[in-house]
């Protein structure tokens, strides 16, 4: 006899990305002519950089031979690719944090959702709204949410954060005290980002208020503003309350090839027990590593020419989100995001829901986005378009944009 976990029952199903794929079969079923094009997905499409290419092609020969083939890796990751993050993301950034500090993992989402795991089951948590949903999701797993409310879209134990344009899309801190902070920035969706001295404020709301802060810094790549903090770890205090979790995903191509690492560091300690150790025996008994050959891709992002091309490629999305954001502004839609991130976010006309708006582009442009509202309550009345797409398909869809 056995019993479900009742937490997973809870779960709406994937309304958004179901629903989606469905509109859109429907829609090509019925115009098989039509050309359709995506904007709405948080995938990249330009293939892996020469540089890392190579480094697979070299790893992939030293497992071929006795002397160079490696078995299960180490349990926080290879340390040629712990040492080489801490010096070029923290280091470099004035950040204090060690190589021993640094987890490999096979992608941030993992630990996105697997982080929760080490914090008592009535930690509340705050969330950005609209954000990834995986924060969301992954408590819910772990029964910490208490009930969802269909009408509202809401969890009743979780702190939801409203970020609108009326707040520049920059969460106030919660009337009520979480234990557990979820921050996202650049954010997925609404593209914007925090200053450095907006993260500052955060930080010293986590001292104050004894909660740790979860720093999703998964498209840090992306930011060109000097005034934007690309680790949390800039901000002074943020080694005693911050884990930050990165991805290779979004600026060098890892979304198949799969590698991230989160960062724990040894100050941030619950009474005499530091998250680090509790961490560590998680990497030691229910994580397998990323492959070698991953890792060895992983450090030749960190190369001369690894980096210059990492930088081609970026700069390559971001100039589709400058024709976006242009081709919307020109078309008279609020816009935002899109300058530190590959994300853009728009406001929807009046009176319309962003479902409404999904079928109106679907069907009188045949381009696909993605509605607020799946993101989370507050991100009704917005629609979501991505940078990730072909060049020349971005330009056709901004163009029929402007028809519309
Ligand atoms: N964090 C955010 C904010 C994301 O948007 C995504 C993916 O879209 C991830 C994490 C997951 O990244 P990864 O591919 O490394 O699992």
């Amino acid at each position: 006899m056995y019993r479900l976990n009742e937490n997973y029952l809870k779960l709406p199903g994937s309304y958004l990305f179901s629903g989606i794929a469905k509109k859109v079969a429907e829609f090509k079923e019925a115009n098989p002519d039509r050309k359709v094009i995506s904007l709405g997905i948080g995938d990249v499409t330009l293939p892996l950089v020469p540089a890392i290419i190579s480094a697979l092609h070299e790893a992939v020969d030293e497992m071929a031979s006795p002397g160079t083939f490696k078995g299960y890796a180490p349990d926080l990751g290879y340390a040629f690719l712990r040492e080489t993050i801490a010096a070029e993301d923290y280091r470099s950034r004035g950040c204090n944090i060690s190589p021993d500090e640094i987890f490999i993992s096979d992608g941030a989402k993992c630990d996105c959702a697997n982080i929760q795991e080490i914090f008592s089951q009535d930690t509340r948590i705050a969330v950005c709204d609209p954000v990834y949903p995986v924060y969301v999701d992954s408590n819910v797993m772990a029964g910490r949410t208490g009930n969802y409310d269909p009408a509202a879209g809401t969890w009743s134990r979780v702190i939801y954060m409203p970020c609108t344009a009326e707040n520049g899309f920059s969460p106030d801190f919660p009337d009520e005290d979480p234990g557990l902070i979820y921050l996202c920035f650049p954010n997925n969706p609404t593209g914007t980002t925090l200053t450095k001295d907006q993260l500052q404020d955060w930080v010293d709301y986590a001292i104050r208020i004894g909660a740790v802060i979860i720093y999703d810094a998964a498209y840090e790549a992306y930011i060109s503003r000097d005034q934007v903090a690309h680790s949390i770890y800039e901000c002074k205090g943020a080694e005693s309350c911050a884990i930050e979790i990165r991805s290779f995903s979004k600026n060098a191509g890892f979304t198949g090839t799969r590698l991230g690492f989160t960062v724990v560091p040894k100050a941030i300690r619950c009474g005499e027990v530091s998250l680090h150790s509790l961490w560590a025996r998680r990497h030691g008994t229910k994580y397998n590593g990323a492959p070698y050959i991953i890792q060895k891709a992983g450090a030749a992002c960190y190369s001369r020419e690894g980096k210059a091309q990492l930088k081609e490629q970026v700069a390559l999305y971001m100039e589709n989100a400058r024709v976006i954001r242009q081709g919307l502004a020109d078309c008279g839609y609020e816009v935002y995001g899109g300058i530190d991130a590959p994300y853009i976010w728009m406001k929807i006309p009046a009176g319309m829901t962003s479902w409404d708006f999904f079928d109106r582009l679907l069907t009188s442009a045949a381009v696909v986005g993605t509605p607020g509202s799946g993101f989370g309550p507050s991100g009704e009345g917005y629609f979501r378009l991505t940078a990730f797409g072909n060049k020349d398909d971005t330009k056709i869809a901004i163009d029929r944009i402007r028809l519309l």
